[in-house]
C-alpha cells in the first residue's frame, strides 16, 4: 500500500447558484446554497485515499463548525488527521463561490491555511520521513513550499508539486521537486519566456502539463508524449486536477511506470468529472481498474 503525505489547504466551499451575479451595492435573490468540503490539499488527500493509499494530511483548520465538518469528512474518507491542527486564533479557510451566468466567481479566504508554516510542517517531520511520496500545492504560504521542497530533496523523499493556484516559484523549488503538474494556464505563467515544448524539454520526466480533456503532456528524454485522457460526458470539472494529482501519486508510489501512472490518473480524473463537486466524483480503486 502506498504511503502518502499531503501538505496543503483544507477549506469549506460555500456555493451559491443564481441566475445572475449582483453588481456593486446590489442584492439579488439566489436559487440555491450548499456547503461542500474542499481545498486542494484535502481534495488530493481524499482522491488518493479513495484509491487505496494510506494518506496522512498535514494542515490547519479553525476550531469552528466548518473545521469540525472538514475533519469529519477527511476521517470518513480514511485520511489520517492527527496532523491537522484545529486552531483558535484563525477561522477555517473558506471559498465563496457564485455560480451565475454560466461561469463562477470565487473569493478565497485563506484563514487557518495560512498557519501551515515551515515550523508547523517541521513539527510533523516524522510523517514526511515515512512517506513514499509527499504532495503539496500552493494554497499555503510560499515559504512552506520552499521549505518542503528543500526538506524532501535533502532526505530524498519524492515530491509532487501541484503549482496551483499559479504564483511565482523560485527556480530551486522547480529543481528540487520530483514532479510538477501545472495545467496549461499555470504552465504559461510559470514558464512565460518559453514555449510549451521548450519548457517540457527543460524538465524531462518531471514536468507533466495537464491539458484538460486532451490528457497530459511530458517529455520522456527523447520525445514529447501526450497521454490521452478518456472521452466522458463531463458534468463538473471542478477537482479534475486534484483527482489527477492524488491518483498519479498513488500509482507512482506503488511503482507503476511514469506513463502507466499518468494513464491511471487520467482515468481517475476523467471519471471524477462525470459527477458534481470536487470530491463528489472522485472514484474508488475498483471503478478505475474496471474501466482502464
Ligand atoms: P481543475 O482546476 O478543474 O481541477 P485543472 O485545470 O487543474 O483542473 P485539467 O488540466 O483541466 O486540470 O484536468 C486535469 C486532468 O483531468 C486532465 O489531464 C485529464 O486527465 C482530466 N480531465 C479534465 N477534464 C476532462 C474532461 N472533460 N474529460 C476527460 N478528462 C478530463
Amino acid at each position: 500500500m502506498a504511503k502518502l503525505c499531503v501538505i496543503g489547504s483544507c477549506s469549506m466551499d460555500l456555493v451559491v447558484t443564481s441566475s445572475r451575479r449582483p453588481g456593486a451595492g446590489e442584492t439579488v435573490l439566489g436559487d440555491s446554497f450548499k456547503t461542500v468540503p474542499g481545498g486542494k490539499g484535502a481534495n488530493q488527500a481524499v482522491a488518493a485515499a479513495r484509491l487505496g493509499a494510506e494518506v496522512t494530511m498535514i494542515g490547519c483548520v479553525g476550531k469552528d463548525s466548518f473545521g469540525e465538518v472538514i475533519l469529519h469528512n477527511l476521517k470518513e474518507n480514511d485520511v489520517f488527521i492527527d496532523n491537522v491542527e484545529p486552531v483558535t486564533h484563525r477561522e477555517s479557510g473558506t471559498a465563496h463561490i457564485v455560480l451565475a451566468e454560466g461561469d463562477n466567481s470565487i473569493i478565497v479566504v485563506k484563514g487557518a491555511n495560512d498557519l501551515v508554516t515551515p515550523e508547523y510542517v517541521e513539527s510533523c517531520a516524522s510523517v514526511l520521513h515515512t512517506a513514499d511520496m509527499v504532495l503539496i500545492q500552493q494554497e499555503i504560504p510560499v515559504e512552506t513550499v520552499a521549505f518542503v521542497s528543500e526538506f524532501c530533496a535533502t532526505h530524498q523523499i519524492p515530491l509532487l508539486l501541484n503549482p496551483a493556484p499559479a504564483r511565482d516559484l523560485e527556480a530551486s523549488v522547480i529543481e528540487q521537486a520530483t514532479y510538477i503538474t501545472p495545467n496549461e494556464h499555470e504552465a504559461a505563467l510559470m514558464f512565460g519566456g518559453l514555449s510549451t515544448s521548450e519548457a517540457l524539454r527543460k524538465y524531462p520526466n518531471k514536468l507533466l502539463i495537464t491539458e484538460g480533456k486532451q490528457g497530459v503532456r511530458y517529455f520522456d528524454g527523447e520525445q514529447e508524449v501526450l497521454v490521452p485522457s478518456y472521452i466522458v460526458e463531463a458534468v463538473d470539472t471542478t477537482g479534475a486536477g486534484d483527482t489527477f494529482n492524488g491518483a498519479f501519486a498513488v500509482a507512482r508510489a506503488e511503482g507503476k511506470s511514469l506513463y502507466d501512472s499518468i494513464q491511471f490518473a487520467n482515468r481517475a480524473a476523467s471519471l471524477s468529472v462525470t459527477k458534481f463537486g470536487a470530491q463528489g466524483g472522485m472514484p474508488k480503486r475498483t471503478d478505475v481498474e474496471a474501466s482502464l
